[in-house]
């Protein structure tokens, strides 16, 4: 419906500062594809996508048809062209219409000028500007989702990103692997920030062609999962990371690296589960280990309080390529707060609702809330509650611009923060 907004809860909290007095602890996964139907009656949806393309309109070798062409003709139905510090848009300019294609294409620029950035659903023309702060800012601004271009080719240290992704919620995650493999250090680089900021923060990991000869083509795809294909859709997906990404050095154009069929976590067990086609191996790595091999982990094995790594994701080596879940963040949380909805989001203490154009927090028995507000990402207060008591807060959203929030309070008196994001349907 026009003007109705709903809210995605999107999992980053950007810290939480709640220390529980309670001793009794357990083990939890969080699962970035828990609300995914696999089930062949009211199975979702998978698309395969490649989110950086370039043509003839920057450095690329092709004209902007036959990159359309070629990917179409090889099964993608998401395609984002991704010029440096040019927005090639729309495809009609070109003569080619997405929606006769039954494709979605997403308007994007790669942003050139700082650590080489995606910036993907909005059409910023040329380039913003030479600052991360500048450009990064000019992305919140336009309502744009980002992904980090390939950091393995930069010499930033991992507390660099990991400061970039505590601060922009719109970051949706990096290149684990660009044109083939050709930055190893890509994937170095995601273990290295996924140690720092996980559970709390996760970080998504792409594998994209970076298309600028026909020599790219086909390399590096990611199989999002989607209800239905939308812009809005996918959008979600590549925020609450609904998506598996495979690199194929052979580029065959058609999905023959591991294809993987579903992933389910047992809560009660705190155990993963895949299944998965054209694999001989299955590994589970957390930080730079292979803790485990087979297509259960079992994580109470591998995790105790006490382990400062809290997070494992899953690769498939196959024989013609490899395939990579999302990382699941592994904490240990109160048993006595956590309810099955807190439980699903990492909220620790509290839950947030939206509802009939009101976001609204409450809290979970045995928690006191205070001094809430709403803020936008540039640290201004956006929204002020009007508090019901210290168990409810509501806050009006129906004024505010589609884009990224901070809500922050105190929860038992500790500071507490999370993303939301305010999209229209
Ligand atoms: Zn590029």
């Amino acid at each position: 419906m026009k003007n109705t907004r709903s809210l995605i809860v999107v999992l980053s909290l950007v810290s939480v500062y709640v220390t529980l007095s309670f001793s009794q602890k357990q083990l939890i996964v969080e699962n970035p594809y828990r609300d995914i139907k696999w089930s062949s009656s009211s199975a979702w949806e998978r698309h395969k996508a490649n989110f950086h393309t370039h043509t003839n309109l920057s450095d690329g070798n092709m004209a902007v048809p036959a990159v359309i062409d070629s990917y179409y003709t090889n099964g993608y139905t998401i395609l984002s062209i991704t010029d440096h510090n040019n927005c090639t848009w729309p495809w009609t300019t070109y003569g080619r219409n997405p929606d006769s294609l039954g494709m979605i294409a997403i308007p994007g620029n790669e942003f050139s000028s700082i650590q080489h950035t995606g910036n993907l659903f909005t059409t910023i023309p040329g380039n913003p500007g030479s600052s991360v702060t500048t450009v990064y800012n000019r992305i919140v601004d336009s309502n744009g989702l980002a992904i980090v271009h390939h950091p393995g080719k930069y010499s930033y240290a991992a507390s660099w990103y990991v400061n970039l992704f505590r601060t922009y919620p719109m970051l949706s995650g990096i290149e684990v692997f660009n044109q083939g493999n050709r930055y190893p250090n890509d994937w170095i680089k995601w273990d290295s920030i996924l140690i720092s900021t996980m559970p709390q923060r996760p970080v998504w990991g792409y594998s994209c062609d970076d298309m600028h000869t026909t020599a790219h083509l086909f390399k590096n795809y990611n199989i999002l999962f989607v209800d239905t294909l939308t812009e809005a859709s996918i959008r979600q997906s590549m925020m609450k990371g609904q998506f598996y990404f495979c690199y194929e050095p052979g580029g065959s154009g058609e999905h023959k690296a591991p294809s993987i069929d579903s992933i389910m976590v047992d809560s009660q067990a705190a155990s993963i589960t895949i299944s998965a086609k054209n694999y001989t191996k299955l590994y589970w790595i957390s930080g730079n280990t292979v803790l485990d091999s087979g297509v259960t982990v079992n994580c109470g094995k591998y995790f105790t309080e006490a382990t400062l790594i809290k997070y494992i994701r899953a690769k498939l080596i196959g024989s013609n390529g490899e395939t990579y879940t999302q990382p699941f963040g592994v904490d240990f949380v109160d048993k006595s707060v956590v309810s099955a909805e807190t439980y699903r989001h990492f909220q620790i203490g509290c839950r947030v609702k939206y509802n009939n154009r009101s976001l609204s927090i409450e809290a979970a028995a045995g928690v006191k809330l205070s001094s809430f507000h709403l803020y936008d990402i540039k640290g201004r207060i956006c929204s002020n509650p009007s508090v019901v008591s210290d168990k409810v807060i509501h806050f009006a959203t129906s004024g505010l611009h589609e884009g990224c929030y901070l809500l922050r309070g105190l929860i038992n008196g500790r500071q507490y923060v999370r993303t939301v994001i305010l999209i229209n349907e």
